[in-house]
């Protein structure tokens, strides 16, 4: 078996396609490699070693010892130098690839190979004794920290305290004698720390490398990071080994990390940052504040340090060169890490970068303007959840803002919340119901969860690449960093600035769009939508097959629903209109009535009201259609609870308290969601069913009236089990459009069909469906009743079946595919049997879940209908689902 494919000097054994094989990174340094890119030469041992490692209890395959071998003396050919050898020795860096980038795994080793005895050599044949010295101590730091499990922080203080000996306050003071000082003393705490000396041999050095990378695959935060993105352990990661470059070589060196495009707001420049006479980690680490690639950047910026374009215009212009051809290669954004060794440009890693969802739309649009992608492939490259990001509010421009502290514009996107300093503390204050702004000095992967938890993050140290700034914008979390005025401090809970001191509670607010911190609570505003926006959705919606509808119950909902182009109302939940003050007295009126002459009574009250809400409705909608449900109530949210409310009651009706709580009691049910509820009440009470069907005739005529277009309403009838239940609710429906004909001398026009929430009525769909004219799946409904889970109880306990696997998703969240699934699918199929043209769609909160989504085409629904602000998700959804 071939375990181990090599790169370098042009060409490579392996390319972008084997990701599953040699990890993201493997895949794409042997691609960039056989685009004659410069990248050091070097190995990958595949995924396929890892799986092995862990089912042969953590032992290697007999033949990879002979194969790295190999490819190390290629490695060592193409540079001229020996792994090992004394006298021209090999210095590698070892790193780990997995399939999809996970934090929480070892990284980096570098300058492995390096010892009491080549680190002399290295003095010698570069000349530069602190340069071999600084290099030798960061291998010895690193190696000792991520392979032999000694904590960073003790040489971290070992430098402190040398430093503070001599009078130092930058690492830059310190001299080659200084490093080699240090290196004993370094030495001296491994040994301390693990009974045994520092591993001199090359080879141990690789091998133990190699090892630990496979062993962090299986820590707890890489575990935690794979279940939190449903990345299978079988997966493997992959082990590269490359040649060293060196960018701490001196003044013509460099290190850096840049982005072919903005990442935040998709604008094409070349974006990214870089450090002089620096190693990988220092940029990343945010230990050093990095200096700005372009010239435009730094002014932006406002920074009085050189850009690389004007300290390194050539390498510079090459940079520029690569960056065109890995775009037009890969034809997309990427993200690409580079080293400077003596004026010399070297590629290290290239990947599709990540990005916010304003930067997502605006690439992919630019890139089919481009020519570079299709509009249909424009339209797969945004993910439509991440559409959210961009229909939230931001910050009210007319607001005052108080400043606090100004940082880097990290993640854009406003958050406002109270401050918590720790991870734990974010995520009690979330479970509690709280929002909050995480503070850290800087984020490490161990706190995911804690940004996970948090409105937004705010750190006081490094740059646009550091690690809260790329997971906060993978998250699509507002995110301000290197706010390095403020003082952080973790033993009081405190942070101060500018002579305010803030402690644990105290709520800031985050502009992750400039960067500004700011005391209290900011106003916030509704979204502008950009003209890339309108230009994506323009190509979704000319692919998409279905519709798209929203769930909009008010003339607001129904504004916004329209404006995020929603094609029709799929559902409008009447019993939310009378939730109103005007109007829950006549409500519970009418609930508590015990006789019909009552029940007119407060009908009557409730018909004007109606009939106006619904007229608001039609003439919004112009035209659009309009489905709207009957009353669907839960009786117990309508039921007055306390003495006061009874006592209002009682009055209006003229009724005793003691009366009116014992019918109360009556009504009151053990469990609500299968009980007195949707069609049931409407064949128990018909004068209910019949005051809103006239609500709703009347007030289609008069906005058709009023507006010239003639409405044709749909009228719905909740949770019906049997076509007989449907056929008596519809006789009403039919006999009050007779009546109001009449009254009106008008012809009326109008639908009615069912929901579908119940496993019995996806059963007997065929023979519904002769008496409905229009379907739509209840999917909360019929989730709750197919799997038995009651939608209101299931968060106790529904988390424990998620994360142990035994449901891929909440189905509340995500269809269940092979359960509820299969009902619609029976359903329509049934249905259209008997009514061909039967129209079919859905109106649970799935209608709004991308995925969910995608099910519906595959079932042939018409439409889907969510909640407004899903609307373009959904729009989004449905066209990938097409396409
Ligand atoms: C449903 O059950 O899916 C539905 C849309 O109705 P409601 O959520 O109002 O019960
Ligand atoms: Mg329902």
């Amino acid at each position: 078996t071939k375990w181990v494919y090599s790169f370098g000097d042009g060409r490579a054994e392996g390319e972008a396609a084997m990701k599953n094989l040699l990890g993201g990174k493997g895949a794409n340094l042997a691609e960039m490699a056989n685009l004659g890119l410069p990248v050091p030469p070097g190995f990958t041992v595949s995924t396929e070693v890892c799986t092995y490692f862990y089912d042969h209890d953590r032992s290697y395959p007999p033949e990879l010892e002979q194969q790295v071998a190999t490819a190390l003396a290629e490695v060592g050919r193409i540079t001229g130098k020996s792994f090992g050898d004394k006298d021209n020795p090999l210095l590698v860096s070892v790193r780990s690839g997995a399939r999809a980038s996970m934090p929480g795994m070892m990284d980096t080793v570098l300058n492995l190979g390096l010892n009491d005895v080549t680190v002399e050599t290295v003095a010698r044949v570069t000349g530069d004794r602190r340069f071999a010295w600084d290099s030798y101590r960061r291998f010895i730091t690193m190696y000792s920290d991520v392979v032999l499990g000694v904590e960073h922080h003790e040489f971290e203080e070992a430098l402190e305290l040398f430093k503070d000996r001599k009078g130092y306050t930058l690492d830059t003071e310190l001299s080659g004698a200084d490093w080699s000082e240090l290196v004993g003393r370094y030495k001296e705490i491994v040994e301390k720390a693990l009974g045994k000396p520092f591993p001199q041999d090359p080879r141990e050095q690789l091998w133990g490398a190699v090892g630990a990378v496979f062993g962090s695959w299986m820590n707890a935060r890489a575990r935690k990071y794979r279940e939190l993105h449903a990345i299978p352990a079988s997966w493997g990661t992959a082990v590269n080994v490359q040649a060293m470059v060196f960018g701490n070589r001196g003044d013509t060196s460099a290190t850096g990390v840049a982005f072919t495009r903005d990442p935040s707001t998709g604008a094409k420049e070349l974006y990214g940052e870089f450090l002089i006479n620096a190693q990988g980690e220092d940029v990343v680490a945010g230990i050093r504040t990095p200096q700005n690639i372009t010239e435009k950047a730094r002014i932006a910026a406002g920074s009085d340090r050189p850009s690389m374009e004007a300290a390194m215009p050539d390498v510079y212009a090459e940079l520029v060169r690569i960056y065109g051809v890995l775009e037009r290669h890969y034809r997309d954004m990427q993200d690409m890490e580079f080293t400077v060794e003596d004026g010399k440009l070297w590629m290290l890693q290239t990947r599709n970068g990540k990005r916010t969802a304003k930067a997502a739309l605006r690439i992919a649009v630019d890139l089919a303007s481009e020519g570079l992608l299709s509009r249909d492939e424009a339209v797969m490259r945004v993910e439509p959840q991440a559409l959210d990001q961009l229909l939230h509010p931001t910050l009210d421009p007319k607001a005052e803002r108080k400043l606090l502290a100004s940082g880097l514009p990290a993640s854009p996107g406003a958050a406002c919340g109270e401050i918590v300093f720790s991870s734990e503390d974010a995520e009690e204050a979330r479970k509690a119901g709280r929002r909050v702004i995480l503070v850290r000095v800087e984020t490490s992967p161990e706190d995911i969860h804690g940004m996970h938890a948090a409105e937004g993050i705010l750190t006081t140290r490094g740059g646009m690449t550091s690690h809260a700034a790329v997971v906060a914008r993978g998250m699509g979390k507002p995110c301000v960093s290197g706010a390095g005025s403020i003082r952080v401090d973790y033993k009081t809970q405190t942070l101060s600035s500018a002579g305010t001191t803030l402690r644990k509670g105290d709520v800031i607010t985050l502009d992750g769009s400039n960067g500004q911190v700011l005391l209290g609570a900011v106003p916030m505003v509704e979204p502008e939508l950009s003209g890339e926006f309108a230009a994506l959705m323009e190509w979704a919606d000319a692919t998409r097959r279905m519709k798209v509808r929203a769930n909009a119950d008010t003339p607001r909902d129904a504004k916004t629903a329209r404006s995020f182009g929603a094609e029709g109302i799929g559902l409008c939940r009447t019993e939310h209109m009378f939730f109103d003050a005007d109007r829950i007295l006549a409500v519970r009126e009418m609930i508590l009535a015990d006789s019909t002459d009552g029940r007119r009574a407060a009908l009557a009250k409730l018909l004007p009201m109606q009939r106006s809400d619904f007229a608001e409705l039609f003439t919004l909608m112009a035209g659009l259609p309009v489905t709207i449900r009957l009353l669907d109530p839960p009786l117990h949210e309508f039921l007055p609870q306390t003495d006061a409310e009874i006592a209002e009651v009682a009055a209006a009706v003229g009724a005793s308290v003691d009366k009116l709580k014992r019918r109360a009691q009556e009504l009151h049910e053990v469990n609500p969601m299968l009980g007195f509820r949707g069609c049931r009440l409407a064949v128990a009470y018909p004068e209910i069913a019949e005051m809103q069907a006239r609500a709703i005739f009347e007030a289609a005529l008069d906005a058709a009236a009023a507006t010239g277009t003639p409405v044709t309403p749909e009228i719905m009838v909740p949770l019906v089990m049997t076509k007989a239940e449907l056929d008596l609710v519809k006789q009403r429906i039919d006999a009050m459009a007779v009546a109001v004909g009449s009254e009106r001398q008008a012809t009326i026009t109008y639908q009615v069909g069912t929901m579908i929430e119940l496993p019995r009525a996806a059963l007997r769909a065929g023979e519904i469906a002769e008496t409905a004219e229009f379907f739509s799946f209840g999917t909360n409904d019929l989730t709750q009743t197919t799997l038995g889970i009651s939608r209101d109880d299931a968060a106790s306990f529904l988390g424990i079946y998620t994360t142990g696997g035994l449901l891929p998703s909440d189905p509340f969240v995500t269809i269940d595919r092979e359960g509820v699934g299969e009902l619609v699918k029976l359903g329509t199929e049934r249905g259209r049997a008997t009514r061909s043209d039967l129209k079919v769609g859905i109106c649970g909160e799935h209608g709004g879940d991308p995925a969910s989504v995608t099910f519906c085409e595959e079932a042939g629904l018409d439409y889907v209908s969510c909640s407004p602000y899903r609307v373009p998700i959904a729009r989004l959804a449905a066209a990938q689902a097409a396409i």
